[in-house]
C-alpha cells in the first residue's frame, strides 16, 4: 500500500534519478510515465514536486506531479544551438561584479540580467571588492543599474562591509550567485554562510552520473534557504530568439521606447528611435544600450544561421 503524497523540492537531477528534499530528507525519485523526458531532465533543480515517498529505505520514491514554475533561469548554448534550463524558481539572482581585478565587464553583467529577465527571475547587482573602489566610481556604477530598477549592493568580502545588507535579502528561498571568475563569489558565500561546505560541492560533482548532468544546477543548503550552483560559464547566451523579447529584458528602455516613431521598434536601425536618443543623451546608460545591441546582433546571427 502506498502512503500519502508529500511535497518536496528537487535539489539535483542525475542521469535517470531526481533527488528530492522531503522535509529535510534527501530521497531519490523516479519520474512517472509521461513526465519522464528522454534523459530524465524534464524537471530541474528548484522544481517543486509532489512525491509518493519510498515504502522502504533504499528504494526510490515516485514523482507524481511537477508544480508550475514561477521562473526558469536558462541560457542559450552554442554547442547544441538551443536553450538549456539551469534552475527553476530562483527567488533572487545576485549578479556579482567588480570594478577592477578583474576589470568590470558591463556586457557580461547585462547579459546575465537580461537572461534572468527573460526567465522571469528577479535579480540584484552586487558590486564586490568595495575596499578597492573610490566612492565616486561606486556611485557611477550604481546609477547605471538603478536606472533599470535593479537593487545595487556594494560589498567587500574582505572587510565585511555591506555584507549584512546582502544577508538581509536572504530568507528560506532559492538563491544564485553568478558573475565572472575572480569577482569574489566564493568569498561572499563563505561570509554569508561559513557552514557552506564547498568541498562537498566539488565531491558531489565528481560522483555525479553522466557528464551531461554537470551542466545542470544543484541546490545546496545555504543560510536558511538554498543556493543554486550555476554552471561556471565564461559566456552566457541570452535564452531568447526574438528582438522584442530582448527589448523587454532591458526595463529602462520602456519609457523612452514609448517615444519611438515606429512600433514595434528594435531600437537599432529605425529612424526616430526614442531609446537610441536616450542613450545618446545619457538618459539611458550608454553601456546598457551597447550590451543590448551586442545581444541583438547575436540573436540575429543565430536566426541567419538557422535560415541557411
Ligand atoms: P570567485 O571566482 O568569484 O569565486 O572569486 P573568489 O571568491 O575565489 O575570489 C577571487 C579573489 O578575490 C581571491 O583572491 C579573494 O581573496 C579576492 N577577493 C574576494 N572578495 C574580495 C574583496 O571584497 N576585496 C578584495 N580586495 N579581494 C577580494
Ligand atoms: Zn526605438
Amino acid at each position: 500500500m502506498q502512503g500519502p503524497v508529500e511535497k518536496g523540492l528537487v535539489v539535483r537531477v542525475t542521469g535517470g534519478e531526481v533527488w528530492v528534499d522531503l522535509a529535510g530528507r534527501l530521497v531519490p525519485c523516479a519520474l512517472r510515465g509521461r513526465m519522464r523526458h528522454g534523459d530524465g531532465t524534464r524537471v530541474v533543480a528548484g522544481d517543486r514536486v509532489t512525491v509518493t515517498p519510498p515504502a522502504r529505505a533504499g528504494e526510490a520514491g515516485a514523482i507524481e506531479a511537477v508544480g508550475e514554475r514561477a521562473s526558469l533561469l536558462s541560457r542559450y548554448v552554442e554547442r547544441v544551438e538551443g536553450e538549456r534550463p539551469i534552475v527553476a524558481n530562483v527567488d533572487e539572482l545576485f549578479v556579482v561584479a567588480t570594478l577592477t581585478s578583474p576589470p568590470l565587464q558591463h556586457a557580461f553583467v547585462d547579459r546575465l540580467l537580461a537572461s534572468a529577465e527573460q526567465g522571469g527571475v528577479r535579480s540584484a547587482v552586487v558590486l564586490n571588492k568595495l575596499d578597492l573602489c573610490r566612492a565616486e566610481e561606486v556611485e557611477a556604477f550604481t546609477s547605471v543599474y538603478t536606472a533599470g530598477g535593479y537593487p545595487v549592493l556594494a560589498t567587500s568580502a574582505h572587510t565585511g562591509e555591506g555584507t549584512e545588507a546582502l544577508a538581509r535579502r536572504l530568507g528560506g528561498g532559492v538563491y544564485a550567485f553568478v558573475g565572472a571568475s575572480g569577482v569574489g563569489k566564493t568569498s561572499l558565500l563563505m561570509r554569508l554562510d561559513p557552514r557552506l561546505d564547498l568541498k562537498t560541492r566539488e565531491l558531489g560533482e565528481r560522483t555525479g552520473r553522466g557528464r551531461h548532468t554537470t551542466t545542470f544546477s544543484q541546490l545546496y543548503r545555504f543560510s536558511g534557504g538554498w543556493l543554486a550552483d550555476t554552471p561556471g560559464a565564461q559566456t552566457f547566451g541570452f535564452p531568447g530568439s526574438d528582438a522584442l523579447d530582448l527589448v523587454r529584458c532591458f526595463p529602462e528602455f520602456a519609457e523612452p521606447g514609448a517615444r519611438c516613431r515606429f512600433h514595434p521598434c528594435t531600437h537599432s536601425h529605425e529612424p526616430g528611435c526614442g531609446v537610441k536618443a536616450a542613450a545618446e543623451s545619457g538618459a539611458v546608460p550608454a553601456t546598457r544600450y551597447q550590451s543590448y545591441l551586442q545581444i541583438l546582433g547575436e540573436i540575429e546571427e543565430r536566426r541567419r544561421r538557422r535560415a541557411r
